[in-house]
């Protein structure tokens, strides 16, 4: 800038000397011409005059400043001065006569010589003066230079994160002013900022980077979006609503390969919330194994390889916990594949992290509240729904069957001669009799289908949308088969026990759901009456039979 501003002067300079040079040339040649033209003109007139022309030439020549003068015998019509610089000569050619041109070659050492003189002393003048000009230019462009030249370098230092900046001047009025409002600015960015910056990386954790302004721009953003997520998922009404938003937000973050496990820390039970692509670890089936459950703190291969025996895989990956300290533990595997999944997941991980802390104590309030109702709805021993639970969905499960035309069955069981087992092998075995059937029925129905309690070792099954009135016999008659042929391992013995069944069908028996149950009770008291460990189908003409009812 500076020598720029230096350069432009000094050319500027350069050019006018050289047109003053040229102009004080050119009237320098100017004024010599016409003062030679008046003498050559006074000696021609004077030779006009005399009679003896050779005689006055010869005087004349003796003059110290004419070299040469002659006549040529040429006719010419007008003065003519020539100058030569080289032999330092004026040569006037005046007419004479007809056919006569007087030519008078004038001595102009002197003269050429005092022009040499001014032409040095104006290069003389117009280099003092651009001296001078370039030294005052200089002196006083410096500081205002000086400072452009800092608020560079303080806003480059700003953009890299560097806020301490202030910048000083040795300037007074308007440029001190100029810098003293520039030094505010800085400080208020600098107190600003540092209050942004403090407080986002309270509520992220997040190493300072290249670009922080860029960054805390990014992060404000991330962390609005973290506080819409947040009061989306307190209105959620339940954990699944809330895994399936934080899977949402997962795979907008264009995560690739992660899973998402729940643990029930009350029951040490293992749940998959979701999953994408191959994550190379057993946790379902070995959750305390699991170092990030063990240590409740992000496990990152990155920091340690193979810092986790249980993933099995060559790549790198992170397994995040979040709501570890209740009922609830959840895990986020992450893994990398790729070193450009590597940047992006560790780019967005501090927002990641964000989120799991957000949903941590939602979870973790929402779990606790399923857990208890699950407890409110659960029998103890066999784990199975109890009887409040099918007083909860009896009605809603006959409309829904109604509504979309769909057919359901009720199962009543009873363990035959249940009682003997009791009398024989004492309580505890019949508890595990009857877990031993629980089990059985559970993993004989569909997930859909609904297994209840219903009395002491009397249990509903209600199959839902069933194809055909066969099919639930059919599964029935599969549970019945598999009871009859489990060998149950009490303390010293084994034992086998058989079940009887009644069917009931809706809507083809009965309209109304406990119409349904009492129905299929019916049905299993005919089973017994038949001689049990047999499956009975409810029909019109055993109402009579059982007016009790
Ligand atoms: P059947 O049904 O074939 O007519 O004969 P049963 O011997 O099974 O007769 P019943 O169904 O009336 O027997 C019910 C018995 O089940 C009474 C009770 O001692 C026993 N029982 C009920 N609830 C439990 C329980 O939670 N644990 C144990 N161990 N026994 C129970
Ligand atoms: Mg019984
Ligand atoms: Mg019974």
């Amino acid at each position: 800038m500076k020598k720029k501003i230096l350069l432009i002067i000094a050319l500027i300079m350069i050019i006018s000397t050289i047109l003053r040079t040229m102009i004080v040339g050119y009237s320098f040649l100017n004024f010599s011409n016409a003062t030679i033209e008046n003498e050559a003109n006074l000696l021609k007139e004077l030779l006009q005059e005399v009679i003896d022309k050779d005689r006055f030439i010869k005087i004349i020549q003796k003059s110290q400043h004419i070299k040469e003068i002659e006549f040529i015998n040429k006719k010419s019509s007008k003065t003519t001065i020539l100058s030569d610089y080289n032999h330092k000569t004026f040569t006037t050619l005046l007419p004479f006569s007809d056919n006569q041109t007087l030519k008078i070659v004038f001595e102009a050492d002197n003269y050429f010589k005092k022009l040499q003189n001014t032409y040095l002393q104006l290069i003389f003048i117009a280099i003092v003066s651009l001296i001078i000009i370039i030294l005052i230019v200089n002196y006083f462009l410096t500081p205002y230079l000086e400072i452009l030249e800092k608020i560079k370098t303080s806003t480059n230092n700003i953009l890299n994160g560097n806020f301490n900046q202030h910048i000083d001047t040795k300037l007074k009025g308007e440029a001190k002013e100029f810098v003293d409002s520039f030094n505010i600015f800085l400080q208020k960015l600098k107190e600003s900022f540092g209050v942004i910056e403090e407080k986002y990386t309270s509520l992220i954790e997040k190493e300072r980077s290249d670009d922080p302004l860029n960054d805390a721009k990014e992060t404000i953003e991330q962390l609005a979006n973290i506080f819409k997520f947040k009061n989306m998922i307190e209105e959620d009404n339940t954990t699944d609503e809330i895994f399936n938003r934080l899977v949402d937000v997962l795979l907008n973050f264009k995560i690739n390969n992660f899973s998402l496990i729940g643990i029930d820390n009350s029951e040490n039970t293992t749940f998959e919330i979701y999953k994408q692509g191959d994550i190379c670890c057993d946790i379902l089936d070995n959750f305390k194994a699991c170092r990030a459950y063990r240590l409740k703190k992000t496990i990152n291969s990155q920091e340690f390889p193979k810092v986790c025996p249980m993933h099995y895989c060559d790549n790198e990956y992170i397994c995040i916990p979040f709501s570890a300290s209740g009922n609830f533990t959840g895990i986020l595997k992450i893994n990398i594949n790729s070193e450009a999944e590597k940047k992006h997941i560790n780019k967005n991980l501090p927002y990641i992290k964000a989120y799991l802390n957000e949903v941590s104590a939602i979870i973790e309030a929402k779990y606790t509240l399923e857990l208890l109702h699950n407890q409110s709805i659960k029998d103890p021993l066999t784990n199975l729904f109890n009887r409040r639970h099918l007083e909860n969905i009896l009605p809603m499960l006959i409309a829904a069957a109604q509504r979309r035309n769909e057919k359901l069955a009720f199962l009543m069981i009873d363990m035959d001669y249940f009682k003997t087992v009791n009398d024989t092998y004492g309580h505890k075995a019949g508890d595990t009799v009857l877990k031993t059937l629980a089990n059985i029925l559970i993993n004989n129905v569909r997930k859909s289908d609904i297994v209840i309690r219903y009395g002491g070792e009397e249990f509903l099954i209600i199959l839902q949308n069933i194809k055909s009135y066969e099919d639930a016999i059919n599964i029935a008659e599969k549970i019945r088969t598999s009871i009859e042929n489990t060998k149950i391992q009490l303390d010293n013995t084994v034992i086998q026990k058989t079940i009887s069944i009644g069917i009931s069908l809706f809507p083809e028996h009965c309209k109304q759901g406990w119409e349904c149950i009492k129905y299929a009770d019916i049905a299993l008291y005919k089973a017994k009456e038949n001689g049990r460990n047999q499956v009975v189908l409810f029909h019109e003409d055993f109402k009579k039979d059982y007016e009790e009812y």
